[in-house]
């Protein structure tokens, strides 16, 4: 049953039983007053009918020392005369309850004369042919004779009165209970409106839809459901949006790597092939030989990338505070002998918190590819600048530069914007993913500014250590731009 019908049902039922209860108690609360009033007035008829006995007892000539029989049936029946027309009925018996007078009508039951004592008047609700009457009974003293008188007071009236009362608040019942069903129903939807759209967004999102959201229709606790429901469908989707985003880049992975294995593989075993079945001069021999060694060597130098890159996605890195010299002085010594480049050091002192061999790795390759962009003597600069946020790591070269266009890309695994100049240089594009790893770990990004033809700029901001060192060879060239500093 659907849940705003058990509303429904429920305020139905509670309204019928409250109807139903307090019409009950107020209709039988009038009718109880109605009766105790009846009572009293039965009473009261008797009391009266008693006087006017003994006073007409007391009027009658006696020629005996007693009341005779006679004359009581005479009195009894002057009085019910008396009260014609009021429907009063009365009933005389003797000291032994013997019946000496009875109007006609009158019940024939002598069960309330029986019990009634010396001092006591009775009473009693009866049913007699259809009708109610009230029975009252009290003993009477006329001269020397001790009688019982009783009376007989119609009430059908007051019952009937509590039937059509009953009735009437029967129909009302019904009326009211047909009219607030009516609002009811229109309520219970109402109230349940949010319960319906939060399931309507929970099928939609399940059939896929994941942007759909609940519309919040109300304040209150179903308002709050409804917003947290819409929160957790938002953190929901960005998450399933950063799977689907993972498995993506996971297959363009496996896809870019199966390429790159099978071309220097495909060329390896073609050369392979050749040197062994057929005789080659000896420059074609050592061609063949040369160019199986340097796809192979190339194919080393992919998987040791690899393998870099798989390490670093597993590591947790353990940072010390490091003078930035340590690193300038390694790349200083690393390209002092290689020629081809003109390199140039401009750098502040400072220290930084960082894994010292991760961050060798990351400056060597963005100098590697400066140099690899570079033409033969062009400069290429080496940066470094402290700020108070941390210290800036930068390297400039004037080489080729990269357009717009690639520059989101030249960080994903095996993604090279020229591929065969990259391949020239030993290259499979996997230099920038590993440095994205690398700074991944530390907190930190790359930073990339390039003009196609002008030259490009590969930065990151390392965390600051303590103090400064003063290093020998910390020198900062006049004039020279940072990427932090425009
Ligand atoms: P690779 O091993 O090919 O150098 P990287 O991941 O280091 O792989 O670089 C990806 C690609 O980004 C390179 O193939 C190159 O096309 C481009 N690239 C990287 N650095 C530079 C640079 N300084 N100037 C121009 N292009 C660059």
């Amino acid at each position: 049953m659907k849940f705003s019908y058990k509303i429904l049902l429920c305020s139905i039922m509670t309204m019928a039983m409250a109807l139903g209860v307090g019409g009950y108690f107020f209709v039988n609360n009038v009718f109880e007053a109605s009766i105790e009033r009846e009572v009293g007035q039965a009473m009261d008829e008797n009391s009266i009918l008693q006087f006017a006995f003994e006073t007409a007892a007391l009027n009658i000539p006696s020629k005996y020392d007693m009341l005779q029989n006679s004359a009581i049936k005479e009195i009894g029946s002057s009085l019910e005369k008396g009260g014609q027309g009021t429907g009063r009925l009365l009933r005389l018996s003797d000291e032994n309850r013997e019946i000496l007078y009875a109007s006609e009508g009158f019940v024939e039951d002598t069960a309330l004369v029986s019990g009634i004592g010396e001092q006591t008047r009775a009473y009693q609700v009866i049913f007699v042919d259809g009708h109610y009457y009230i029975q009252t009974g009290a003993v009477l003293h006329a001269l020397d004779r001790v009688l019982y008188l009783e009376t007989m007071r119609n009430v059908t009236e007051v019952y009937a009165e509590r039937a059509r009362g009953f009735d009437v608040y029967r129909r009302l019942t019904l009326v009211l209970l047909v009219l607030s069903s009516v609002v009811l129903f229109f309520f219970s939807s109402w109230i349940t409106r949010p319960i319906r759209l939060l399931t309507q967004a929970a099928r939609k999102m399940t059939a896929g839809d994941y942007s759909y959201r609940a519309e919040q229709v109300s304040h209150d606790e179903m308002g709050q459901l409804t917003r947290d429901f819409n929160h957790m469908a938002g953190v929901l989707e960005e998450n399933i949006h950063q799977l689907e985003e993972e498995v993506r880049a996971r297959e363009d992975f496996i896809a870019a790597f199966s390429h790159e294995l099978k071309t220097p593989l495909t060329a390896v075993i073609g050369y392979a092939d050749m040197l062994r079945s057929r005789k080659l001069d000896e420059e074609k021999h050592f061609l063949s030989a040369n160019y199986i060694y340097t796809e192979g060597k190339r194919l080393e130098a992919m998987s040791l990338r690899l393998l870099d890159i798989i390490v670093t996605k597993r590591w947790e890195i353990e940072p010390q505070e490091v003078p930035v010299e340590v690193f300038y002085s390694y790349l200083r010594e690393l390209y002092a002998e290689k020629s081809g480049s003109d390199f140039v050091f401009t750098y502040e002192p400072g220290s930084v918190r960082a894994e010292v061999d991760l961050i060798k790795s990351v400056l060597l390759n963005l100098v590697d590819n400066a140099c690899k962009a570079s033409e033969e003597g062009d400069r290429v600069e080496i940066l470094g600048h402290r700020q108070e946020e941390g210290y800036f790591f930068a390297v400039k070269d004037y080489g080729v530069g990269i357009p717009a266009g690639e520059l989101k890309k030249i960080t994903e695994a095996f993604y090279m914007v020229d591929k065969s100049r990259s391949r020239s240089h030993n290259g499979a594009g996997l230099g920038l993913a590993l440095c994205g790893e690398i700074l991944k770990l530390h907190g930190s990004s790359l930073k990339i500014e390039s003009t196609p033809g002008e030259g490009s700029c590969f930065g990151f901001w390392l965390p600051t250590g303590g103090c400064p060192e003063n290093t020998e060879g910390g020198t900062r060239a006049q004039g020279t731009l940072l990427p932090g500093e425009a």
